[in-house]
């Protein structure tokens, strides 16, 4: 029983425990089946909601695709108007317009474009570009000018295979002109355009037309004022040389006065002439430069040395600073270049009250052996405002100003002068501060010449060490100092004569003296005498930029003795050497023999001038300008007489009038050289011309004529050729060689 019993408890309490699994297998069940249940119906919510999105979704679609449907229609509608409107244009213009596609078939050309062929072809799309162009030159649409059509056609189609097409000009048989413009276009298309120029193109021939009657005009503008200029030289040589003679001879104070106003006034008179007709030059394309060697340095002297009175009247102080490491001799036109340093240094001179005018010449070499110069002309002058600094390069432009109005003056100076720099290569500017001065400068690339200065190769060596410079100037004591030092002197500067004093008094010696003349307190003069006075026997050179003044000054003082030299400011630098070399070798040596051994000067014979002239009163003036020399003189009233004359009188030197009636000086000269053709012989000819043309130096010196000189005469210019063709046979022509 209790066996039964226990296993009936087993039996339950099994049975039990398979109820509490199979309640447990159920509650996981139901939790399993809640789960699902509820993550089924959250699936069932999203869907809804996807589904309500996708058919809102479509809803906008169908909004947006309408819209562009609409839109899609306004723009072909749109291109559609475009390409009209564009098409429009295109018939409108007179000019040809076609294209062509990448296969160089035409594509669409408007009516112009077409119309060119109508009556020879009817060309349609499609047709190529190489078939037109055969086309136009068979059917003789175009003028070839008697080419080979062939020909033509291989030029025109190896043109628009470039890349980059050239426009081309075309002649039709009408006398038309077609500019062919063509361009490759971005997708590879051929854009071809045709305008008619014939219009500009007459245009152009009728301006050509125009400008050649107008450069005619102007020729003739220019040989008229040549001749102008020779009518009125010829009378003005008698005015100048006359008033020049008549200067000379004992006159009242008024009578003096009278004639110096003729003489300056003709002098002025001339200068206007020459300006005018450098211009009218100029203008006409006719001025031409005739490059040649000549001495930069000596030629910026000469021109301070012909200012130099207008300047001292103001006691203005005229300085020359070259640079030492430039060569001084270069090529170009000497006589050009004289001119536009006259023009600056004289307007610098004219437009300066009181101060200086200092002339500066520095340069670089380049790499081909030619220099760079820059030229400049610094004045303490009166100034120019900058509004006025463009217009006074105008021609016949001045400044308009108080203070101006009173100076005379073209205003064609610093026009000729720009243009003259600007055909030597060169440029012109001006720097300029009112009321306190102006720097013109220059810049003009220069060949040096051949063989360069003395200077540099030394004769007599400089044996002179040290040198006291006496300048009140700071300008004046460092270029001395500077050109000194280049001879290896040692030198010292001093700012006065009182300075000078102190210092030789405090013992220093110097193998040279120096001194300005004119300096405040006291002279260079004084100075000298004060050294003499004291027992410095050195060389003293004065310094002046009136040397006759200072001789007077010196002669009257009893002080001429004091001095070794005197030298005219600005100094030329082979001058400052020579005169160096001279006192290295005091006492001085006997100058060099001037006379032939075998005869006095008594002895010997006149030398024999022969003058071509056909007008009286240039004779005159002639004879009264030599009066003073001793020479037999002649006249030939032509050119054949001089020519005979000079087969009978054998002259040393003949002055050569240019026009002459009968046979002109030209024709006489190249007579004379061809019958001396074959001997030593050659009688040297000096051409005189009125006639200042361009060229005419050239023409001369072809008809074989030495030099020439340009009416009125100078009697310093024929007393010059005079001297400088005597020969040793004869007596010395000059007044001043023969009191010697
Ligand atoms: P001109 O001297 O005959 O009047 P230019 O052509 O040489 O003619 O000069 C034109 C003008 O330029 C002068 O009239 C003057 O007004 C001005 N000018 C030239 N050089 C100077 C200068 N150094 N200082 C001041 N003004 C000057």
């Amino acid at each position: 029983m209790l066996e039964r019993l226990a296993k009936e408890r087993r039996a339950r309490l099994a049975a039990e425990r398979l109820l509490e699994q199979k309640k447990r297998e159920l509650q996981a069940a139901n939790q399993q089946l809640a789960l699902h249940a509820r993550a089924l119906s959250e699936q069932i919510v999203e869907q809804r909601q996807g589904l309500a999105r996708a058919l809102s979704e479509a809803a906008s679609l169908k909004g947006q695709n309408s819209q562009v449907l609409s839109d899609l229609e306004h723009a072909t509608s749109l291109a559609r108007i475009a390409q009209t409107r564009l098409w429009d244009a295109l018939e409108t213009v007179r000019d040809g317009f076609a294209v062509f596609d990448g296969d160089l078939r035409l594509v669409a050309a408007n009516r112009a474009w077409l119309t060119f062929f109508e009556g020879e072809i009817a060309l349609s799309q499609g047709v190529t570009y190489d078939a037109v162009l055969r086309i136009a030159a068979q059917h003789g649409l175009i003028d070839l000018d008697g080419r080979d059509p062939l020909d033509w056609h291989h030029e025109m189609t190896a043109r628009i295979r470039r890349a980059q097409i050239e426009p081309c000009v075309v002649r039709l048989p009408s006398g038309r002109h077609l500019n062919l413009i063509d361009r490759w276009g971005s997708e590879g298309d051929l854009v071809c355009l045709t305008q008619d120029i014939t219009a500009s193109i007459r245009r152009e021939a009728e301006l050509q037309e125009a400008r050649d009657r107008a450069e005619a005009a102007n020729r003739a503008k220019s040989a008229f004022l040549a001749n102008m200029s020779h009518e009125i030289r010829t009378p003005m040589n008698g005015v100048v040389g006359m008033a020049d003679l008549l200067c000379e001879t004992e006159m009242t104070e008024d009578q003096r006065l009278f004639a110096e106003t003729i003489r300056s006034s003709g002098e002025a008179l001339l200068t206007i002439i020459n300006d005018v007709l450098d211009y009218s030059r100029i203008e006409a394309e006719r001025m031409q430069l005739y490059p040649e060697p000549f001495d930069l340095e000596r030629c910026l002297h000469e021109v301070m040395l012909l200012l130099q009175p207008a300047a001292r009247e103001k006691g203005l102080k005229l300085l020359v600073d070259f640079d030492l490491f430039l060569p001084t001799r270069f090529i170009a036109d000497p006589g050009r270049m004289r001119q536009v340093l006259t023009n600056l240094i004289g307007n610098a001179v004219k437009f300066t009250a009181s101060g200086h005018v200092l002339a500066r010449v520095v340069g670089i070499e380049l790499a081909d052996g030619t220099y760079e110069l820059h030229v400049t002309v610094e004045d303490t002058g009166i100034g120019i405002a900058p509004e006025h600094v463009e217009h006074i390069f105008g021609q016949f432009n001045q400044v308009d100003s108080a203070s101006n109005r009173k100076f005379e003056g073209t205003g064609l100076g610093l026009a000729i002068t720009r243009q003259l720099i600007g055909m030597m290569g060169g440029s012109l500017w001006v720097d300029s501060v009112p009321g306190e001065g102006s720097c013109f400068g220059f810049r003009v690339p220069l060949t040096p010449a051949e063989p360069r200065d003395e200077i540099d190769r030394p004769s007599t060596p400089i044996r002179l060490k040290c040198a006291m410079v006496v300048d009140d100037l700071l300008i004046n004591r460092v270029i001395l100092e500077r050109q000194l030092e280049t001879y290896g002197l040692e030198v010292t500067l001093c700012r006065s004569a009182a300075e000078a004093l102190d210092v030789i008094e405090g013992g220093a010696t110097f193998d040279l003296v120096l001194t300005d003349h004119e300096m405040p307190g006291m002279t260079g003069l004084d100075l000298a005498q004060q050294l003499r006075e004291g027992g410095i026997g050195v060389p003293i050179l004065l310094l002046t930029s009136d040397p006759e003044a200072a001789q007077g000054a010196a002669g009257a003082a009893q002080g001429g003795g004091d001095l070794s030299g005197i030298m005219q400011k600005p100094i030329l630098r082979s001058d400052l050497f020579r005169t160096l070399q001279a006192l290295s070798c005091l006492p001085s040596e006997p100058g060099p023999e001037a006379l032939p051994p075998d005869r006095t000067p008594e002895q010997r014979r006149q030398m024999r001038v022969l003058a071509a002239e056909d007008n009286r009163t240039n004779q005159l003036v002639f004879r009264k300008m030599v009066k003073d020399f001793d020479i037999a003189l002649e006249f030939a009233w032509n050119g054949r007489e001089a020519v005979e004359m000079w087969r009978s009188w054998c002259p040393d030197l003949i002055f050569m009038d240019i026009s002459m009636p009968e046979m002109d000086g030209r024709e006489a000269a190249r007579a004379i050289r061809g019958a001396e053709a074959g001997s030593k012989l050659h009688v040297p000819i000096v051409a005189l011309t009125a006639h200042a043309m361009t060229g005419d130096a050239e023409s001369i010196l072809a008809a074989g004529m030495d030099h020439y000189l340009t009416k009125p005469l100078k009697k310093s210019a024929i007393a010059e050729y005079i001297a400088e063709h005597c020969p040793p046979e004869a007596r010395p022509p000059l007044p001043d060689e023969r009191d010697d």
